[in-house]
């Protein structure tokens, strides 16, 4: 009999559904240490600056990461990647710029804002406590959670665990479900506030949900393997 990937993929994941009453808890830390051993060190976020991060941080939304590369290799090569420049870019080059990232209108006002935002604070925006630096970039147009976190843990180097879609389908196959806030409250509950493990961490669920996650390749998943799941 032909079995499809998909039939495989649901009878795998069925079958780790069963398992999670059979198998054993893992804690967060083994799961990092599993990917670690898998996946190697993933030195994120890709970037020469700070600043370049919050852009990426933005660009990425809704779009591939190989759009974002070229979109920031444009406003390299006409220096915009400068706060101060880039708050003050004219908006029709800089929609032209990034359009390879989709939703360019937008996104060349947000990114204005943001360079703006970023201008007035970069030197004292490592001196704010988290959550008030979290609380004012998710009152800037087009900074969601995953956005703000990025830049905290990537651009400013703050202990903030990012949890992005592929965070929470692996948890969600380990038996954990939740929103955002309850899945990060569980990672910056159970893992030191160390900024290195944070970005490393978040790095290597990215890459297995590359890897794994997105070719379906559930038969071969190493994290639910003998039932396992999260304690
Ligand atoms: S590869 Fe991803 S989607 Fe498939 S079982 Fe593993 S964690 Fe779940």
């Amino acid at each position: 009999m032909l079995i499809n990937s998909i039939t495989v993929m649901k009878y795998k994941r069925n079958e780790c559904v069963q398992n999670l009453t059979l198998g054993h808890k893992m804690r967060l830390i083994d799961i990092y240490e599993q990917l670690l051993e898998i996946l190697g060190h993933q030195n994120w976020w890709p970037a020469d600056t700070p600043f370049e991060v919050v852009v990426g941080a933005l660009l990425t939304q809704q779009t591939r990461w190989n759009n974002v590369e070229q979109a920031i290799s444009n406003l390299k090569e006409q220096g915009l990647l400068e706060p101060e420049t880039l708050a003050f870019a004219d908006t029709d080059s800089l929609e032209e710029l990034i359009k390879c990232t989709g939703f360019y209108r937008q996104k060349a006002r947000r990114l204005k804002n943001l360079a703006a935002y970023y201008s007035s604070y970069k030197d004292t925006l490592s001196d704010k406590p988290v959550d008030e630096l979290r609380q004012e970039l998710l009152g800037l147009e087009g900074v969601g959670d995953e956005t703000a976190d990025s830049i905290i843990l990537y651009a400013i180097n703050k202990p903030k665990f990012v949890i992005d879609a592929y965070t929470c389908r692996i948890l969600d196959c380990l038996g954990l479900k939740g929103n955002y806030r309850v899945l990060q409250q569980r990672f910056e509950s159970e893992l030191e506030h160390d900024v290195d493990l944070f970005k490393e961490y978040h790095a290597l669920i990215v890459e297995y949900g590359k890897q794994y996650c997105t070719r379906h390749r559930c038969e071969d998943c190493v994290l639910l393997k003998n039932g396992k799941t999260i304690i």
